[in-house]
């Protein structure tokens, strides 16, 4: 081999060693970095981790808290409003009743007729539109204007025979934000949630706003009960089974109900009912306790919303919050590696990951994560391949995991609370009698989180078990609601006649 023939093989073996260099500093870089992302996932894991003794803490907290809600106001973040709730539905009702309900993502009107028998509740011309966002942070004015804007158009469509001329249309509004009450059918608003923000009327009576914009139109209807979404959870519930004494609901918010004894509700001493008990509204979304599992995601998710250091275990298990918890996990593991390709403005967006897409993700029953690869695209991240996908299905996982069985145990701390956890409750002197410990127990669950998200649905039931146990878990019945807050409402109404 001459001279140059030489220099030219060791210049080619220079370069193929260079290239081959390259790659596998390519390939130790892309190691790395996959590392870097799997590191990411495992902090997730082990900041929502949730083991049934964990959950047990939880419980426990949320009983301690109830108590002190009752005890006194303001005695615990708990608000454990009275509802003036004292008789529930109980299937004998008769005649046609309407409910409006403005909850956090939707409002729904619709029309009841209930014929004397619990089999004679006919559910009519059911409505349902997605709040205008523009009304969300309007005035009250033109918020109350519109939702007697749209009864007047469903009043419209009705035609005769819906209501006999000249008869006032009674009217449920199901309001699900926290309100305090003076009567069944007035009270004021205390805060906004869930993305609400009309200052103004915080402190007004809700019902009165309703009532004046009704006026207003000229529509004859009467605003005859303000109803938080889960106590006509509760109602609907009660109505087609009495053994009913808890509601809760998972939607954009969450919160729950029960039926509790008036002489535990100490704060409203000398408070007297014919039927000794009155629902009491727990406003569950504003629960803390330090047991919480919490993670760096969801101090930032707070630090960043309307309402920070507000609504801290709603914000870990409502719909509102659930997609943006799982935005943040994979914004952060696109910024530390470049699986995800070129960094998408999309995902900075709060919000822009709603919920119903995590199920969808999380739910793709595809061989190639074909929805997950879709909606991720539509987020500006394409063509990721078929491990980042299954990635961030675990993501979903991890992050609804927590948010079922936190939800499950707020609901076991609830049964602890008026004894029907197996444990005997946690005030001193109730009795541990083996009627009371087996004693059957609904629950009504409603909302469009539970409703629609099986894996949700699924944690949330199979952590309940966990918690009670199988023996107490017989006779805790877990019932769903579909429309149960607007139904049940309109239901309160007929019963209060
Ligand atoms: P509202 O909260 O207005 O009363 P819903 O009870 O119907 O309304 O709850 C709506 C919320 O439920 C949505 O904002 C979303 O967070 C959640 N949701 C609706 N559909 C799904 C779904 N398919 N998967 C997961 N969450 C869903
Ligand atoms: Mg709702």
């Amino acid at each position: 081999m001459g001279k140059v023939a030489v220099a030219f093989a060791a210049a080619a073996v220079v370069a193929a060693c260079s290239v081959a260099a390259v790659m596998v500093r390519r390939r130790v870089k892309s190691r790395r970095k996959w590392r870097s992302v799997v590191e990411i996932l495992k902090e997730l894991e082990e900041g929502c981790d949730t083991p049934v003794g964990r959950l047990r803490q939880v419980v426990d907290a949320m009983a301690v808290e109830m108590h002190a809600g009752l005890a006194s106001e303001g005695g615990s973040k708990l608000k454990m409003l009275l509802t003036f709730v004292h008789e529930l539905p109980k299937g004998t009702e008769k005649g046609t009743y309407y409910a409006l309900h403005l909850g956090g993502t939707y409002f729904r009107i619709l029309r009841v007729h209930l014929g004397g028998e619990r089999s004679y509740l006919d559910v009519q011309d059911v409505e349902r539109h997605p709040i205008p966002s523009h009304l969300m942070n309007s005035t009250s004015e033109v918020l109350f204007n519109f939702l007697a804007f749209s009864l007047e158009r469903f009043i419209e469509k009705e035609g005769d025979g819906s209501s006999s001329q000249g008869v006032k249309r009674e009217l449920a509004f199901t309001f699900s934000f926290p309100v305090k009450h003076s009567s069944i059918s007035s009270g004021v608003l205390i805060k906004w949630t869930k993305g609400f923000e009309i200052s103004e009327m915080v402190g007004r009576d809700i019902a009165e706003c309703l009532q004046v914009a009704l006026n207003t139109r000229g529509l004859d209807m009467h605003v005859a009960a303000l109803v938080n979404d889960t106590v006509g959870a509760l109602s609907l519930g009660y109505y087609h089974d009495p053994d009913t004494v808890v509601a809760v609901v998972f939607g954009t918010g969450s919160n729950a109900c029960y039926l509790e004894r008036t002489d535990a509700i100490i704060k409203s001493q000398g408070l007297l009912t014919t039927s000794g008990s009155m629902v009491v509204n727990m406003e569950w979304g504003n629960f803390w306790s330090s047991h919480l599992p919490r993670t760096s995601y969801d101090i930032d998710l707070d630090a960043e919303s309307s309402n920070s250091n507000d609504m801290g275990f709603e914000k870990m298990i409502a719909g509102m919050y659930l997609g943006d918890i799982v935005r943040r996990v994979i914004l952060r593991m696109s910024q530390e590696s470049d699986i995800f390709g070129p960094s998408s403005s999309l995902l900075s967006e709060p919000y822009v990951l709603r919920t119903n897409l995590v199920s969808a993700m999380h739910e793709d029953d595809t061989p190639e994560l074909q929805e997950v690869a879709r909606i991720l695209k539509d987020l500006g991240v394409s063509e990721v391949p078929l491990k980042v996908r299954k990635l961030v299905v675990k993501v979903c996982d991890v992050v609804t995991r927590r948010a079922g069985r936190l939800a499950a145990a707020g609901i076991a701390g609830i049964l602890k609370k008026i004894g029907r956890d197996g444990s005997g409750g946690i005030t001193s002197g109730r009795s541990r009698s083996e009627t009371q410990m087996q004693r059957r127990t609904v629950v009504a669950v409603e909302g469009g989180l539970y409703m629609n998200y099986t894996m949700f649905r699924e944690y949330m039931e199979e952590a309940l078990v966990e918690i009670l146990g199988e023996e107490v878990s017989q006779y805790v019945v877990v019932k769903a609601m579909e429309d149960g807050s607007s139904i049940g409402s309109a239901l309160l109404v007929a019963s209060s006649q």
